[in-house]
């Protein structure tokens, strides 16, 4: 067994209610760290290809990293990982809060499901224990109702993941919830757990992740607190809203679903910009003993908005996908929007371009009243905004085409909706525009799962042999994206959070975390960076097998096609090729099918892998 690690990974077959454990050991835990690393590898070799993501046979797991719960600053996420329903390939989703550490802490490392319950069930984790229990009164119930019920049951110390009914009913936008507001929200996770009619997991316990030398750790802990740097005062401070602002002027922001320039189309944006989010905060929220506390807890809504004091603050994603792209000034109705998607169990991103489309086509005389239940989807009407929030998470009317996501409610509406869907492979495209921002068009289109913002290169820690290349430079873009994404691949396998990880004054700074934790002194940068680029490959190998088209292409628009006559990003204008080719090339998978090559498999110690894709 691995320090850092708890050694144990269940299994539950949800068919049978059989559970068994099997250990994570040292060899694996080395070679994939935990997070989607082990996620992927074990997906990889346990779920059948072709197998029906909502079906009994697909895997779902909830997988930690060997930092989480320990004294490493940022070692507070898990993973969810399964095929994802929206793209047909690899899925991820992480969330930070306190339940990773939970999970650690209640004796395991990993969880992962099999088969499917014929009624609604919870798993309930104590000490090294694991019990199956009835769900019936869950059912049904929001996310908040849900962990206040579980706690009210097993005591204030259980953390919990759990779905809204947003992810009972399938919404293939659905996430999973933990802490009431911190969602694994990316990839129709939710609606792999809402199919498997498992409602959540319920955490508890005070075991110790057993680290290689603590004492040392303890000190590293305090060292490491007070060296933050980079972005971690602004985090403090305003969280992710105070990017909101900077994003509209630099025209970074969506706006209009994609096709405006937040300063002119909505002149008003900074109403909902970082000072206005924290006059209306009332307390910080940090994840698992986290000093950057970039999170926070909202004061009771005023005026036409009356939500409950403490809910979650939105963050950046959310100002952008509720706020500059739907042309919506009105931030109580965005912190309300976002309390739903939390309680219904939403993507706020997925559910925020979902509306926007709605607005688009409204406009466009697509879609009328008579379509959208009477709501007028006019940009800017945060009524019917909210209104439309609350209807996809019940999957009624209008929001039961919406609850699928883009690609499917174009497809049903049809008309020519298609070309208004900003989505990418299926997946809702994040909120940093691709055109000019070359490091997330690369990994919109280039990661094993698209449309993420947190795989767009450059949050990783100084310190590593990186070539610098500035943000609107595609020279040299392949080999430095390949290397930044690679290392924030391990930083991910390790359930730390990128934004304390690149905070670090350097690399050697988690390095020699990783050493006390886990006894590895030999452990490098330079291994980090070979590990992050077997997961992504592990993952990417996934999608190969199961026939995805990669890399994912992106709707015209998104590349500038036609061109914005106005604003800082006028006249930006790409091909795929010019994109994609330096990094695929950089990363030796093909640039038309995204295929790893036999040669690169090998070289990472995947020759299975690389036996099953070159026959
Ligand atoms: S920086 Fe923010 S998201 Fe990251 S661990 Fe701290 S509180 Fe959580």
């Amino acid at each position: 067994m691995a320090y850092g690690a708890m050694g144990k990974i269940l299994w539950v077959d949800l068919s049978t209610r059989e559970m068994k454990e099997e250990p994570f050991d040292e060899q694996t835990a080395r070679k994939y760290l935990g997070g989607y690393g082990l996620g992927a590898r074990v997906l990889w070799d346990r779920q059948t290809p072709g197998v029906d993501p909502l079906g009994p046979e697909a895997i779902l797991g909830f997988v930690t990293g060997i930092t989480t719960g320990t004294d490493a600053v940022g070692g507070s996420r898990y993973a969810v990982v399964g095929k994802s329903p929206l793209t047909g390939g690899w899925g991820d989703a992480n969330s930070g809060g306190s339940f990773g550490p939970q999970l650690k802490m209640a004796g395991y490392d990993a969880v992962f499901f099999t088969g499917a319950s014929d009624k609604p069930v919870y798993l309930y984790l104590n000490n090294g224990t694991a019990e199956l229990r009835d769900a019936s009164h869950l059912w049904g119930k929001d996310t908040v109702e849900t962990e206040n019920l579980l706690q009210q049951e097993h005591g204030k110390d259980l953390e919990v993941a759990c779905i809204g009914p947003a992810g009972e009913k399938l919404a293939l936008i659905a996430g999973v919830i933990n802490n009431k507001g911190r969602a694994a929200a990316r990839s129709g996770l939710g609606a792999v757990m809402g199919a498997k009619k498992l409602k959540a997991i319920a955490a508890q316990g005070n075991l110790t992740v057993p680290v290689a030398n603590p004492e040392l750790m303890r000190e590293l802990r305090k060292k490491h607190v007070a060296s933050l740097t980079g972005h971690a005062e602004q985090l403090h401070a305003t969280g992710t809203p105070g990017i909101y602002e900077m994003c509209c002027v630099i025209d970074d922001a969506p706006a209009k679903n994609w096709v405006g320039v937040a300063t002119i189309d909505l002149p008003t944006y900074a109403n909902c910009g970082g000072e206005a989010v924290l006059e209306k905060q009332k307390r910080r929220f940090a994840c698992w003993r986290c000093p950057i506390a970039c999170g926070g807890h909202m004061k009771s809504g005023t005026g036409e908005y009356k939500y409950p004091e403490g809910v979650h603050k939105p963050e950046y994603e959310t100002l952008a996908m509720f706020g500059s792209n739907c042309l919506n000034d009105n931030l109580g109705s965005i912190i309300t929007a976002n309390d739903l998607c939390n309680r219904y169990g939403l993507d706020t991103i997925s559910t925020g371009a979902c509306i926007a489309f709605t607005m688009e086509c409204y406009e466009k005389g697509i879609l009328t009243k008579e379509d959208t239940d009477g709501l007028e989807m006019t940009w800017g009407n945060h009524r019917a905004l909210v209104a439309m929030t609350e209807k996809i998470g019940k999957r009624e009317g209008f929001g039961d085409i919406l609850a699928d996501g883009l690609k499917r409610a174009a497809e049903r509406i049809g008309r020519g909706s298609e070309q208004y869907a900003m989505h990418i492979g299926g997946q809702e495209i994040a909120g940093h525009d691709p055109r000019g921002g070359w490091g997330f068009a690369i990994g919109y289109g280039c990661d094993p799962t698209p449309g993420r913002h947190n795989q767009g290169g450059g949050q990783h820690p100084p310190g590593l042999d990186i070539p610098d290349v500035p943000r609107e430079q595609m020279t040299g873009r392949g080999v430095y994206h390949k290397l930044s994404t690679n290392f924030m691949h391990s930083v991910s396998a390790l359930g730390m959070c990128h934004f304390v990880a690149g905070a670090y004054p350097s690399a050697d700074q988690l390095v020699e975390a990783l050493h006390a934790i886990t006894g590895w002194s030999d452990l490098t940068k330079e291994e980090l960076l070979l590990t992050g680029e077997r997961i992504t490959n592990v993952r990417q190998a996934f999608n190969i097998r199961e026939g995805v088209k990669t890399p994912f292409l992106y709707p015209d628009r998104m590349r500038g096609v036609p061109p914005k006559t106005v604003g800082p990003r006028a006249g930006i204008t790409f091909t795929h090729e010019e994109v994609y080719n330096q990094y695929l090339v950089e990363m030796d998978w093909d640039t038309k099918t995204g295929k790893p090559s036999k040669a690169k498999l090998v070289e990472l110690g995947l020759e299975d892998i690389a036996q099953v894709l070159w026959p």
